[in-house]
């Protein structure tokens, strides 16, 4: 059992309050289940169309945690369920998710997606944005949405003094907001960082959720996200 082989030697290493995040993306159920077996339940997706197909076949104590990029049309097929939305990026999609949190008759725990990055294909906001958003009337503006924390993802690259260098930077944001006085639905108790390849070194920079696919389930076979 590869699966939770994996799933153990990773759940040795993380320190204190840090949590596994086994992301089944492409996945099958069949392989999802052998995780849950294992005693996994917080599983990561990046589409919410096969995140919500998934959700039915499994058990109803997955935590179902979103962390690719969500268009707004997409985001009623989560909301009655997700646990935490990691890769909340614009204005325009916490509306949404505020809207289908209220349709839905419940709070919506999300991270605000930071840009940490030197590649440009990745979505987030800046540090600036994120104190600009961080005003009074957030709480009014979006009732129904509950910030925890932050997420990013570092730059694809082998060079770790710069992998070292945007999680610290992101952990810095985090640690300075969290003295900050925030709006009453923010607060900052998760700091969503680190992958199959780097996530030693998010370990390493305070990360209290890593997000693994390939170290635990091996090479997806279809996309690269
Ligand atoms: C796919 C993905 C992961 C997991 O990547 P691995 O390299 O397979 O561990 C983590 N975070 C995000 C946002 C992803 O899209």
């Amino acid at each position: 059992m590869v699966i939770k082989k994996n799933i153990d030697s990773l759940k040795a290493e993380l320190p204190g309050r840090c949590r596994l995040i086994a992301v089944s993306k492409t996945q099958p159920v069949s392989l999802i289940r052998q995780a849950y077996d294992a005693g996994q339940r917080l599983f990561g997706e990046n589409k919410a169309q096969e995140m919500a197909a998934k959700q039915k076949e499994l058990p109803a104590d997955v935590e179902w945690h979103m962390i690719g990029h969500l268009q707004t049309n997409k985001v009623k097929y989560i909301a009655p369920f997700v646990a935490l939305i990691h890769s909340v990026d614009s204005e325009k999609l916490l509306q949404e998710i505020n809207k289908q949190a209220l349709k839905n008759n419940r709070k919506i725990k999300c991270l605000l997606q930071v840009y940490i990055a030197q590649e440009e294909t990745k979505f987030g906001w800046s540090i600036d944005e994120i104190r600009a958003l961080l005003k009074s009337d957030f709480t009014t503006t979006y009732p129904a949405v509950e910030i925890v924390g932050l997420m990013g993802m570092a730059t694809f690259t082998t060079d770790e003094a710069r992998i070292r260098n945007e999680f610290g930077s992101l952990k810095h944001l985090f640690d300075t907001l969290q003295q900050n006085e925030l709006p009453a639905n923010v607060s900052m108790m998760e700091l969503s960082m680190g992958m199959s390849a780097d996530y030693k070194i998010a370990l390493q920079q305070g990360s209290t959720l890593i997000r693994i696919g390939t170290a635990i389930f091996g090479e997806r076979q279809s996309q690269r996200a």
